[in-house]
């Protein structure tokens, strides 16, 4: 079924599990994240990034009809929404979730845009994630590690005022491939779990190691976007196999064996595996 986010994060929260959000790009990747979710009993999150994919309205009517087939609990969010225009066509093609990342504005400018698109999307009951401090990428990681941090009085008072369902915030990933050795400050974590009221997110968790990743769902993180990781999976599958294809379709499935493969690697890591059905 199609939900809306906040459904599964809270529940995430309250039961102290993290929850994987996997990044799509089309339908075959769509439908490997739903399947792996059904397979493991387990709520998915599935986060769309309009670059890959600009034709969002179209996408989005497959992929809702197959969360609405599903049997585990799905919600379907932009990732990084980065104009006024992408939320607003997210939210007319059906989303259930959106992501405003204004993180890389000033203070005061991202709360009024994240403020105004939160008012629009909960009219029309849709949950609305944002980013405070900034998470980078990892090919700069060395240089600019500790330059965005999330501050936590500064996030308690961002998520009042903006009234975000979720937050995600800067602990020390980034985006992509690491280069230099990810480093995640778990005491800040602590701080901004102990500070903010609403689910935690963390991006950038390809390559970030699966130590940190799961102690960082058992300190207070709920949603875990992977895109990376389960992507770099499908086209390894695909490359060491692809001798034995003999059709087309066949490297499409290929892919979603090896993303499925991942992506149930870190369900089960998350310890989310079965709580579909409690
Ligand atoms: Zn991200």
């Amino acid at each position: 079924m199609l939900v809306n986010m906040t459904k599964i994060l809270q529940k995430s929260k309250d039961g102290k599990y993290g929850v994987v959000a996997p990044n799509i790009c089309n339908e075959d990747s769509a439908r490997a994240a739903i399947e792996c979710a059904e397979e493991n009993r387990a709520p998915v999150i599935l986060d769309l990034i309009y670059r890959v994919n600009p034709d969002i309205p179209l996408l989005a009517k497959l992929v809702i009809e197959m969360a609405q087939r599903a049997t585990v609990p799905v919600a379907l969010n932009l990732d990084h929404g980065s104009t006024f225009e992408e939320a607003i066509i997210a939210v007319r093609s059906g989303f259930s979730s959106i992501m405003v990342d204004r993180s890389s504005l000033p203070y005061e400018e991202n709360i009024k845009e994240v403020a105004a698109l939160v008012r629009i999307a909960h009219a029309v009951g849709i949950s609305v994630e944002a980013e405070l401090g900034h998470v980078g990428t990892g090919s700069q990681y060395d240089a600019d590690r500790d330059a965005g941090l999330t501050n936590p009085l500064q996030a308690k008072e961002y998520v009042e005022r903006t009234g975000v369902d979720a937050l995600a915030i800067a602990i020390g990933t980034a985006h992509g491939k690491y280069v230099g050795t990810p480093y995640l400050d778990f005491s800040l974590l602590s701080k901004i779990y102990n500070t903010v009221d609403v689910p935690l997110v963390l991006h950038g968790g390809s390559g970030s190691g699966d130590e940190n990743l799961a102690r960082a769902t058992r300190e207070g993180i709920t949603k875990v976007n992977i895109g990376t990781d389960l992507f770099q999976a499908g086209i390894d599958e695909l490359v060491t196999n692809h001798a034995s294809l003999k059709r087309a379709h066949e490297a499409y499935l290929m892919f979603a064996l090896g993303y499925k493969k991942k992506l149930t690697h870190y369900m089960n890591l998350f310890g989310e595996c079965g709580k579909a059905d409690e």
